[in-house]
């Protein structure tokens, strides 16, 4: 899935790295799994903030600092934020909304088992620190008994399903999803994971840094034995071999690179052929103890992991799969514990991202109630934050965009009547999600206790696992929504073929009903064009108007669309991000691609809308040049420098600054807007210029 933001290398990267992986892709937004801080003020309306400029230096030169260059140099990032900028003022705003929703709703409420009780005293549960502080390491005993007593292959089998129900995620994923050739149809998909760093490469990388987090990592793990029981004496060889084994997982999976290929992951195969993939390995068991014994069909990504993955379980002694089992399952559980497994995980997520502080606990109990009864908490934030009639502006906003690229597929020289044809077929088709769904989820048959945080954790992991275990077999669901109505993200589903932008996202100073046009449109219009552009990168334009992997490119056009392809990773690869590296190209494309198709298409959606109206001043600026500059503050951000590393190597997004003028390089527009010189380093000949859409 392509989502705006960005995948943080927090608290449980293995299920991140997993949803990238999905394909699903969403706006490149910081995941806020383990974050606070000072808002430093409210969101700015009207979507252009002066007092960020730095006119000493050259817009046509460096546009980034020109728009946001005051406001980089004094900016401080709040002390449990890896990076801040405006979609982290959004976020907080946000989170204060939802604290006002919350408080909202009645403390005794009478009738026990309604939704609202459920988020109240879901909520409650994770505040009580003294209960969290007193238990210890209580609440995960019963688990570590069970691991405990493992004595062979069929126990460790069994214990892996409980652990996937539970949403701990040893091994490999176990989910659900549309068949990618046949997107009517939901099936059982098989994902290489288990990894408890950010990505299979930091396992490998030679370089000084990498060996360091190796080592820093092997502490962590040995530390977090130790809190769970394990004697001190034998703690540290134990983490030696759980870090052998994730690395021989690791040396078995494919890099983000590979994976963004839609092919190379599906192989739809029968459960026989699968058990002949592992042989050692019961997928009859595993199926019969997650609560699916019929299932008959499943697509598995990777193939080779898995044939790895039966090989570990026949050559790795029982003993080393019990630690690996222990540490995944007190690692996953962590955050949701007392201060020390807290501590003991903020510890490591820091060394990834930088961050001095953990989030207070107020914020981090929302993000939860967000995440695992985000419906219900939603039904009432949207009640009081978001009105029809914003709802109905948004949706004229995004039907624009659509017009716009409409023409634009109907005059774009390079493609021929018969793909076009198919393209034009496929915008037709798009379903938009905006603000929020129609319907509401159901969640009946949650239990909400008040007890151990991490009973309710698990009761809504297994809630969760259970909703989606029943969806296999059965068609797909194309009203259901990917992401809860506070999230500041978006994104596109190229199995669905739809767009989501979320109410969290469509809020001042990115989309504001009261702003002038060319600040919506660079901001909002400009994420409304990347998700829509998504439909058409290098991975979505591999789907057809029913979200079925099919080819229905010409040969000819499917060439065209490649060589354009190429110069969009040549000229990211060239963009230094920190230190000596550089963005990689092909790991970003999807975005890069959507980046500068989405900025094109609301800038010709802009100058429709501006079409027999005065081109007003405002502030000094034309409305072509607001545009620009509310499309540069709406990426303004900073990073911390261990954060700007890891996202370089594990993010599908480029970073802020290469999100605004590489994008803008390309467009002539933007070199006549500010008037810039042919040689002006963000002026590229047209010669050089990437343009697919
Ligand atoms: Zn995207």
């Amino acid at each position: 899935m392509q989502m705006i933001g960005r995948r943080s290398a927090a608290s449980r990267p293995q299920i991140l790295v997993a949803l990238a992986a999905l394909g699903v892709a969403a706006l490149g937004v910081p995941l806020r799994t383990n974050a606070q801080g000072d808002p430093q003020g409210a969101p700015a309306r009207h979507g252009i903030n002066p007092a960020y400029f730095d006119t000493t230096c050259a817009a046509c030169n460096q546009f980034y600092q020109y728009a946001n260059g005051t406001w980089l140099k004094t900016v401080t990032i709040p002390p449990d934020y890896a990076e801040w900028g405006a979609f982290d003022v959004i976020y907080e705003h946000s989170l204060v909304a939802l604290r006002a929703a919350l408080d909202s709703l009645p403390r005794s409420n009478p009738q026990p088992g309604t939704p609202e009780w459920k988020v109240v005293h879901f909520y409650a549960s994770c505040m009580d620190s003294t209960r969290a502080e007193s238990d210890g390491s209580a609440p995960i005993k019963p688990e570590l008994s069970r691991i405990d007593s493992i004595t062979g292959a069929p126990g460790l089998l069994a214990e892996i399903a409980r652990l996937h129900r539970m949403g701990v995620g040893p091994v490999f994923f176990f989910f659900t999803a549309p068949d990618a050739k046949h997107s009517n149809d939901e099936i059982a998909n098989l994902g290489q994971g288990g990894l408890g760093l950010p990505d299979r490469d930091y396992y490998f990388r030679a370089d000084s840094v990498a060996e360091r987090t190796r080592h820093v990592y092997v502490a962590h793990i040995a530390r977090t034995l130790v809190l769970t029981g394990v004697p001190a004496a034998t703690a540290g060889r134990e983490a030696q071999r759980i870090m052998a084994l994730e690395t021989a997982l690791a040396k078995a999976s494919m890099t983000i690179v590979e994976q963004r290929d839609p092919k190379a992951v599906y192989h739809k195969m029968t459960a026989a052929q699968l058990a002949t993939l592992t042989p050692g390995w019961s997928w009859t068991a595993y199926f019969r103890d997650y609560g699916r014994p019929d299932i008959a069909t499943i697509n598995v990504r990777q193939p080779k992991f898995f044939t790895a993955f039966a090989h570990l379980l026949r050559t790795t002694p029982i003993a080393d799969w019990k630690s690996y089992l222990r540490w995944q399952y007190a690692a996953a559980a962590a955050p949701f514990l007392s201060s020390a497994f807290l501590t003991e995980n903020f510890n490591m997520s820091s060394v990834l991202d930088g961050t001095t502080e953990i989030r207070p606990r107020w914020k981090r109990c929302l993000s939860q109630t967000d995440q695992q009864l985000g419906e219900a908490l939603g039904k009432v934030y949207v009640a009081r934050e978001f009105s029809p009639e914003a709802k109905a502006k948004a949706l004229t906003l995004v039907q624009n965009l659509e017009a716009v690229l409409h023409d634009d597929l109907s005059t774009l020289a390079w493609m021929s009547e018969a793909t076009r044809k198919q393209a034009q077929a496929k915008l037709d088709a798009f379903v938009n999600k905006i603000a929020y769904p129609d319907h509401w989820r159901d969640y009946t048959a949650l239990t909400v206790e008040d007890g151990a945080f991490w009973n309710n954790v698990n009761a809504a992991s297994e809630f969760e696992a259970h909703r989606q275990l029943m969806k296999i077999g059965g068609p797909t669901d194309r009203t259901e929504w990917p992401m809860t109505p506070p999230t500041v993200n978006a994104q596109y589903n190229p199995f669905l073929n739809d767009i989501t932008f979320p109410a969290g996202i469509l809020q001042p100073p990115f989309f504001d009903p009261e702003a002038d046009d060319a600040s919506n449109y660079g901001a909002i219009g400009s994420i409304i064009g990347h998700e829509m552009t998504h439909g058409f990168d290098d991975e979505g334009r591999q789907f057809d108007a029913q979200g079925n992997l099919r080819d229905w490119w010409t040969p000819a056009d499917a060439s065209e669309y490649n060589k354009r392809a190429a110069i969009v990773v040549d000229q990211y690869n060239h963009d230094l991000v920190i230190d000596t590296l550089h963005l990689n190209g092909q790991q970003t494309l999807g975005e890069n691609i959507a980046d500068i198709g989405g900025l094109r298409l609301a800038y010709a959606a802009m100058e429709r809308a501006l079409q027999g109206h005065p081109h007003a001043l405002i502030d000094g600026f034309t409305p072509e040049q607001r545009f620009f500059l509310a499309y540069a503050q709406e990426w303004s951000e900073a990073d911390r420098p261990a954060y700007a590393r890891t996202l370089v190597q594990i993010d599908v997004h480029s970073s802020s600054r290469w999100r605004v003028e590489t994008p803008i390089s390309n467009m002539p527009e933007f070199a006549q807007a500010f008037h810039c010189q042919a040689t002006a380093t963000l002026v590229r000949p047209d010669s050089a210029r990437a343009q697919i859409w």
